[in-house]
C-alpha cells in the first residue's frame, strides 16, 4: 500500500500541525517553511497525488478549495492587498508532497514572474 502523505499524517494527528480551517472535504494549515508573511496550504482530505490525477468527479472539490482559499485570504486580511494561488505539479513544478494542495501566498509584495 502507498505510504501516507505528510498531510494525511497531519490530519490523523500523527504529525503536529495546527489546523486553521476544516470542513468535511478540506483542511488548511500554515506552511512549515513559509515563502512569504502569509503562506497557507489548502488540502483535500481525499488523497489525490497530483493535479494530473484529477478526475471529473473532483471538479467540485477543486472549486471548493479555491473558495476556501478566498475565504482564508479575507480572514488573514490579504484579500485586498493581493495574493497568489499555486498548485505545484511533479518535479519541474517543484512538487514535494504528492497529495494535492493549493498554496495561498501573500502578506507582502511578491516577485513577478
Ligand atoms: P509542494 O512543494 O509539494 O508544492 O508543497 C509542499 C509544502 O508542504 C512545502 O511548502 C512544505 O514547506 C510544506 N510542508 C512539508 N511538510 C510539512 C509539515 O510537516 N507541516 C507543514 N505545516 N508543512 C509542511
Amino acid at each position: 500500500m502507498e505510504e501516507k502523505s505528510v498531510f494525511e499524517m497531519i490530519l490523523n494527528k500523527e504529525i503536529e500541525s495546527e489546523i486553521i480551517y476544516e470542513d468535511d472535504d478540506i483542511f488548511s494549515i500554515q506552511d512549515i517553511n513559509p515563502v512569504a508573511r502569509i503562506h497557507l496550504l489548502i488540502i483535500p482530505k481525499k488523497r489525490i497525488n497530483t493535479i494530473n490525477n484529477l478526475s471529473d468527479e473532483d471538479t467540485l472539490l477543486v472549486g471548493k478549495m479555491i473558495q476556501v482559499a478566498k475565504d482564508l485570504a479575507k480572514k488573514y486580511e490579504i484579500d485586498q492587498s493581493g495574493y497568489r494561488l499555486i498548485f505545484n505539479t511533479n518535479d519541474d513544478g517543484g512538487q514535494t508532497v504528492y497529495h494535492i494542495h493549493l498554496h495561498l501566498i501573500g502578506g507582502e509584495k511578491l516577485k513577478a514572474f
